[in-house]
């Protein structure tokens, strides 16, 4: 694609946790504005894959690489890196002494030094974009769980990224709110955000993913099309996962 090279490269990843393999020979690499769906069983890797990314989990071998820059290089400001890095847990981690323009504008204000008033203009538009400008002024603990999850994903746009990072973002919601949620990542993926998502909703793998990675047992075991992998699976375990799930 005109010569651009991958936003993330992974090469050869592995992961240990002890004597636990988390990530055994893992490679992958990502285009900029590709959308890429992460699926497969508990405990198959799939947070280590994306923690690893911005470094909340260190590798034990391979490499990584996020726009140009190798995290784990010793002369790479990580910090630097993870600015263009956003992410969302399952959890939704808001701060909960802070209102929710004041979650949106910390980070900006502090490690960005954007002055405060463009901080705000920016965290209401944010705020409009996931549909809640209206509780500007209120705390997390009064907010439902899909409002507090698009605080967090307007929260990490907050620092103009260029990468999200999904991690099961609406496992922890109740039903009725993960549409919600659903929702404001559809529009972010059609806007060309570049988007690493695991989760088990594969209504939304079929509508936005570009790719769909199957993983087990710290590897990725098959990859393709959303097509592919709900049409003709080709591994036994994929195959075995998705008549679970679906
Ligand atoms: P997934 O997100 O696919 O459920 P994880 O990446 O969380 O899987 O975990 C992969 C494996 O690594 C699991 O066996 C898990 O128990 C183990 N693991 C993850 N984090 C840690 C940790 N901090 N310490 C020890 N083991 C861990
Ligand atoms: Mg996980």
């Amino acid at each position: 694609m005109n010569g651009t090279r991958p936003i993330i490269e992974i090469k050869n990843v592995y992961k240990f946790f002890g004597q636990l393999q988390a990530l055994n020979d893992v490679s992958l690499s990502i285009n900029s504005g590709e959308k890429v769906v992460i699926i497969g069983p508990s405990g198959s890797g799939k947070s280590t894959l994306l923690r690893s990314i911005n470094r909340l989990e260190t590798i034990d071998s391979g490499s990584i690489v996020v726009d140009g820059q190798d995290i784990n290089a010793k002369d790479n400001d990580i910090n630097l890196i993870r600015q263009e890095l956003g992410m969302v847990f399952q959890s939704f981690n808001l701060f909960p002494h802070k209102t929710v323009l004041g979650n949106l504008t910390m980070a900006p204000m502090k490690l960005k030094k954007v002055p405060e008033l463009e901080a705000k203009k920016r965290a209401l538009a944010l705020l409009d974009k996931v549909g809640i400008r209206e509780k500007a002024e209120v705390y997390p603990a009064m907010l439902s769980g899909g409002q507090q999850q698009r605080v967090a994903i307007a929260r990490a746009l907050a620092m103009n990224p260029k990468i999200m990072l999904f991690d099961e973002p609406t496992s922890a919601l109740d039903p009725e709110m993960i549409g919600e949620v659903l929702d404001v990542m559809v529009t972010l993926a059609r806007e060309g955000m570049t988007m690493v998502v695991v989760t088990h909703e594969m209504g939304f793998a079929r509508e936005v993913a570009d790719r769909v990675i199957f993983m087990d047992h710290g590897q990725i075991v098959e990859t393709g099309t959303p097509e592919h992998f709900f049409t003709s699976p080709e591994h036994p375990r994929t195959k075995k996962f998705l008549s679970q799930i679906l």
